[in-house]
């Protein structure tokens, strides 16, 4: 059995007229996140996760944001071509971690619905994704409301090692 763990991190810039998606979920709010496709900051930090674990690089690289395709795009879709990645690579969720940092607004009655959606991408028990939010006490940018950051860890198992130049 082989286990890996990958780090993530990301930021978006809060904006008016753009809705405010987080982990797949509508977030009512008078601020959203700018961003090339639906800008879901969480999401993002959980992808590149995913990818660190894998040694499958980043989104940025995956899904360029020069690409128009990814234009708007949910970024749930771009999830699943991720898991499709993490399932080709032979490892599975075994647990993910992600901290929202944001000022406002609260997440915490979101979370479950968030849970719900993204274990279901992630093909794990929802009680082994972790969501949790934190303010930054009026402190820099995210303190500020400019921006929402997410952080995100996961770990990877493998039952059949078949991570090229992974054996050993
Ligand atoms: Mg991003």
């Amino acid at each position: 059995m082989k286990i890996r763990t990958g780090l993530g991190y990301d930021v978006h810039k809060l904006v008016e007229g753009r809705k405010l998606i987080l982990g797949g979920v509508e977030v009512p709010h008078t601020l959203g996140l700018l961003g090339h496709s639906d800008a879901d900051v969480l999401t993002h930090a959980l992808m590149d996760a995913l990818l660190g674990a894998i040694g499958a690089g980043d989104i940025g690289k995956l899904f360029p944001d020069s690409d128009p395709a990814y234009e708007g795009i949910s970024s749930l879709k771009l999830l699943e071509e991720v898991m499709r990645r993490v399932k080709a690579a032979g490892y599975r969720v075994e647990n993910a971690d992600v901290v929202v940092i944001a000022q406002k607004p609260k997440l915490g009655p979101h979370f479950p619905k968030m849970k719900t959606i993204l274990s279901s991408y992630l093909g794990c028990e929802e009680s082994a994704l972790n969501l949790k939010a934190t303010t930054e006490e009026h402190l820099g940018f995210t303190g500020r409301e400019e921006g929402i950051a997410a952080e995100a860890i996961c770990l990877l198992i493998g039952d059949s090692p078949v991570l090229p130049g992974s054996e050993g």
